[in-house]
């Protein structure tokens, strides 16, 4: 599943092709995405300059010359990819026609993603309920303890929460809390300001990491895959368990918290 670095690799990917340059045209192969893609809304984007192409925690906002906006999440599976021309390959369901002949082709095959266009001041609930993501200014130690002190809940969960902060996925989860040496499964009301700011150091760290591992496939991108495959040889434990620890050599315990997987070192992870 695409987390924030492959959201952010594909986002530089896709960036220098289509700033300055506006979208012609809209084929839809198959609307029904986790949202159902509206392709009459391709309207208010047509012909419009695209003027800033950013990241809003796992959503890729591309920002259009009259204020509207086109949003696009990647759910489980999806890829964006530019492309000299329609290929026609499978689970192809949205393709922008670039004004320099150019095409973004948005591919899904379990069509968990979605893309829509977004007037000027037109909110879009999914967004704008998000936390803000570890590399936002205001996110420090006591932003995040004043979030978190309350809570009876395991830590492991806090960081996948998007409402108290976005951008975090289960893979990057244990990764994050091994880096910061916290147990998975420490109560976020039992965290100290000082454990709060391991965490958030450690959140930049391995996702500056994990997007400079994607930035290193760049050039290859028009065939990326937007999943953590390439960074998985740099994984400390997910998806390590009984294996030895990389810092001690005890070995990765695996539970499972809330449905979800986590892996963590019982040796190294002590606070
Ligand atoms: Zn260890």
């Amino acid at each position: 599943m695409p987390e924030l670095p492959e959201v952010e690799t594909t986002k530089r990917g896709i960036k220098p092709f289509l700033e300055e340059k506006s979208f012609v045209n809209c084929i839809t192969n198959n609307a029904s995405l986790r949202i159902p893609f509206d392709s009459n809304s391709f309207l208010l984007i047509k012909d419009k300059r695209i003027k800033n192409i950013s990241r809003i925690a796992k959503y890729i906002s591309i920002e259009f010359s009259n204020n509207s906006r086109l949003i696009i999440h990647l759910g489980m599976t999806g890829t964006l990819r530019v492309s000299d021309k329609v290929m026609g390959l499978k689970h192809d369901h949205i393709i922008l026609g670039i004004n320099d002949g150019k095409f973004l082709i948005y591919n899904d095959p379990r069509r968990f993603g979605l893309i829509k266009i977004l007037n000027k001041d037109e909110e879009f609930y999914l967004i704008d309920n998000n936390g803000p993501d570890p590399f936002e200014k205001h996110v420090d130690a006591e932003f995040l303890f004043q979030k978190i002190k309350n809570r009876k809940t395991n830590v492991k969960a806090i960081l996948l929460n998007n409402k108290i902060i976005s951008g975090i996925g289960n893979i990057y989860a244990s990764e994050i809390l091994f880096d910061s040496k916290i147990s998975p499964k420490k109560l976020a009301n039992r965290l100290t300001v000082n454990q709060c700011q391991r965490i958030i150091k450690s959140s930049k760290k391995v996702l500056n990491k994990a997007i400079k591992a994607g930035g290193t496939t760049l050039k290859d991108y028009f065939n990326a895959e937007s999943r953590p495959g390439y960074f998985k040889n740099k994984l400390f434990v997910y998806g390590r368990d009984g294996e030895s620890c990389k810092l001690c050599k005890s070995k990765i315990k695996h539970i499972v918290q809330n449905n979800r997987s986590t892996y963590f070192c019982t040796t190294c992870q002590r606070s």
